[in-house]
């Protein structure tokens, strides 16, 4: 199942070049009070909502995906954890895996993300900002010290990620965090409907310009290894996303500058920068 949000709240269900307006199975989602839950309550509920999707879709009304207005396929998430220095790109191994073990993973504030329609915004423009693109991993149910064979069962689904990046001597959780920073979709693609997040081609243009380009195998730490790592120091919960960190190829944005981000299976990332 491939999932987004679009137009300010409505969900969606992706099939093709199109989308199917299945906000009315929301409706079935709990009703919250204050104190709201630890948890993204969409990605929480997912299990139970997808029967009424799939119902929904029935009769839905279709619109073109290349017509909506795409939010982050993720609304609330809990935490953004991201990893550093997590691609081989050729190099010796052994001194990568020294290195993300050095620097251990970093946080982006949540009021970071947005969705492809919003766009990056540009700030502190006498400094250079980066562009990363990264599978995004989306945590699907409560995790703590979760062993490496049972990792990937916690995983809801996946989604492309944007690591916008301000260089400067600054923590990275302050230079990665501003508004636009992170960008997500276009859609979260289930867990079952992606499969092996293992071997997955990867890449970015700018400005139709190839600039960066992988495959999930030259992940130092692989999606199972990020979980037991990042859940062996703090609980995951649903909607928690997991950034895998970015290879080779970054380099300097500028406004008018439009991004194109891949990553097989999941589909294309199309975003504006000003
Ligand atoms: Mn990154």
């Amino acid at each position: 199942m491939r999932l987004c949000l679009f137009d300010e709240g409505r969900l969606g269900l992706v099939q093709g070049d199109e989308v199917l307006d299945v906000s009315g199975a929301m409706a079935a989602l709990p009703p919250f009070r204050y104190p709201l839950p630890t948890a993204d309550v969409l990605i929480a509920n997912l299990a139970d909502l997808r029967p009424r999707i799939a119902a929904a879709a029935i009769a839905a009304e279709r619109r073109p995906l290349s017509s909506v207005r795409l939010s982050s396929p993720v609304m609330n998430p809990g935490k953004i954890v991201a990893a550093p220095f997590n691609y081989r790109d050729g190099r010796d191994l052994v001194e990568h895996a020294g290195r993300i073990h050095a620097a251990g993973l970093f946080l982006k504030a949540t009021s970071s993300v947005i969705g492809a329609a919003q766009g990056i915004t540009l700030a502190c423009r006498d400094r250079t900002t980066d562009y990363e693109v990264e599978l995004a991993v989306v945590i699907g149910r409560i995790c703590r010290q979760v062993g490496r064979d049972d990792a990937l069962s916690c995983v809801a689904g996946y989604t492309i990620g944007l690591d916008i990046t301000l260089h400067g001597p600054q923590e990275r959780s302050l230079r990665k965090s501003l508004d636009s920073y992170t960008v997500l979709g276009p859609a979260l693609v289930t867990a079952d409907e992606l499969g092996d997040p293992g071997t997955l081609d990867l890449g970015l243009e700018l400005n139709g310009q190839p600039r960066q380009r992988a495959n999930t195998r030259d992940l130092v730490l692989d999606v199972p290894a990020l979980i037991e790592y990042a859940s062996s120091y703090y609980t995951l919960h649903p909607g928690d996303v997991l950034l895998t960190g970015s290879p080779s190829g970054v380099a300097a944005l500028a406004p008018g500058d439009r991004i194109r981000a891949w990553i097989a299976g999941l589909g294309e990332l199309d975003v504006a920068v000003r």
